[in-house]
């Protein structure tokens, strides 16, 4: 369920890669004698519990085919979200990280004897090591996270026994009532607050320089868990009862992981992160659709291109950080100019791009001198550099801005941006703090009419 995430911040070294490899290059020996005796204890005790309980509970035919349903379950769920987790993962840097294979390891866990649960959460990590990480993490700490998921799963285990009046493994059908429901809910909380408190204290230990905030993990984090649990139980239920139903029920986390996760990953990667503005690849494909649009409605589209001017002083005389929080009020106030419905994108630099589909030219050039005199208005409050008393407030900032309009001054995008560009230089050479139209005429339209 959690996972002892990289903690330094770098992607893993030749050494690393080659960890679990070659024993005498483990990174396991570079960690203090107290880390080493606590990671020896957790694993010692793991094992311990592990061969203690072999022989528990009977391993009936049933509990061995759920055992294969569960683990087929499992590789079929990592397989498909495999990116997913790795993306998750690396930004995990420092923190616990959980993952949705908790779903199968609690189904296990409320289905099968002791030793099975423990196999199924081995794989479940030796799986991910090889398939998610691609053996590029250290080996080590998946072999901590194992033994640390076998104990919750210990602590959930015995609850669940003292909790449904000292049966064994299958708990499910013993699990009823109000009775019943506080058990499983204390089993949850078990199985996460154990493990969760052991990596924790690990990650602590063996980051002394790192926030011990950033050691408790994100809230997203801890509802992910709380997902796993109970799509875990809903699992084991359907196990018991239904098990023809289970791979309608088997869709549902991958379900939820693509469709949910997915459209954020893809929202990231068209967002410019330092002013959170669309980035230019994906302006120029909302532009091109725009178009297309605007082509077909015999409609017009406006295209400003915004420079903030002289910015270059701004980064010399306050530093690039300075300059940075100027973009990123510019980007804002722009935005709060324009219509949802138009795109504001950063084209680079300190440079700015708006999309204004159906907008005449009259109105694309009323816009851009909102735009403008907005920019001029702004107030930006920097950040505090070393011997400032109280923080530096910059204002009379200014901008030009060139504009062009579909079919007006161009037909194609690349032509329309040009027509915007050249009308921009024109703003820059003739003063600078200035709106100018372009001076294009679109030779195509005039061919056609
Ligand atoms: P002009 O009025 O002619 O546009 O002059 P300018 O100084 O605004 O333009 P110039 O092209 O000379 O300089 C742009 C500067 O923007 C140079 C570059 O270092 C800086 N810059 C580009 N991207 C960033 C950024 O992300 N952050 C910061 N702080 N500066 C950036
Ligand atoms: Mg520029
Ligand atoms: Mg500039």
């Amino acid at each position: 369920m959690l996972r002892f995430s990289r903690v330094h911040g770098h992607f893993p070294s030749t050494d690393e890669r080659l960890d679990g490899l070659d024993p005498r290059r483990w990174a396991l020996w570079a960690l203090s004698r107290p880390v080493l005796v606590y990671l020896a204890v957790v694993e010692i005790a793991a094992v311990t519990v592990v061969c203690a309980t072999l022989d528990l509970v009977p391993i009936t035919s049933q509990s061995l085919v759920w055992c294969g349903l569960l683990l087929l379950a499992e590789v079929l769920h990592l397989e498909a979200s495999r990116r997913i987790e790795r993306i998750r993962e690396l930004g995990a840097d420092g923190s616990p990280h959980m993952h949705l294979q908790s779903i199968w390891i609690f189904a296990a866990l409320l289905l099968l004897p002791p030793p099975l649960v423990a196999f199924v959460i081995v794989i479940s990590y030796a799986h991910s090591w090889v398939r998610v990480y691609r053996r590029r993490s250290v080996l080590h700490r998946k072999v901590f996270s194992a033994a640390t998921v076998i104990l919750a799963a210990t602590a959930a285990a015995t609850i669940l026994h003292v909790g449904t009046g000292g049966r064994v493994a299958p708990f499910m059908p013993y699990l009823d009532g109000f009775v019943g429901m506080t058990t499983l809910i204390v089993a949850g909380v078990a199985y996460f607050g154990v493990n969760y408190a052991m990596v924790v204290a690990v990650i602590i230990v063996t980051n002394p320089g790192n926030p011990g905030r950033k050691a408790l993990g994100n809230v997203s984090d801890v509802l992910i868990v709380g997902a796993a649990v109970g799509v875990g139980c809903g699992i084991a239920l359907v196990m018991t009862v239904r098990p023809w139903l289970l791979p309608v029920l088997m869709i549902t986390p991958l379900a939820l992981q693509l469709g949910l996760l997915l459209p954020q990953l893809q929202a990231a990667s068209r967002t410019d992160s330092k002013t959170g503005l669309i980035n230019v690849g994906f302006w120029g494909e909302v532009a091109g659709r725009e178009l297309l649009r605007a082509r077909r409605l015999a409609s017009s589209v406006g295209v400003l291109m915004i420079d903030i001017d002289h910015f270059k002083l701004i980064n010399d005389r306050k530093g690039h950080l300075a300059g940075d929080e100027v973009l990123r009020a510019v980007a804002t106030t722009i935005r709060d100019q324009v219509r949802a419905e138009d795109f504001v994108g950063r084209f680079g630099g300190e440079e700015f791009v708006v999309l204004l589909p159906g907008v005449s030219t009259v109105e694309a050039t009323r816009i851009a001198d909102r735009v403008r005199l907005s920019i001029s208005a702004l107030a930006v409050e920097l950040p505090v550099r070393d011997g400032d008393i109280e923080p530096d407030v910059l204002r009379g900032l200014a901008a030009s801005v060139g504009i062009a309009t579909y079919p007006e001054h161009a037909r194609e995008l690349g032509d329309l941006l040009q027509a915007a560009d050249v009308a921009l230089y024109e703003a820059k050479e003739t003063g600078r703090n200035k709106v100018v139209l372009s001076s294009r005429t679109c030779t195509a339209r005039i061919k056609l009419s």
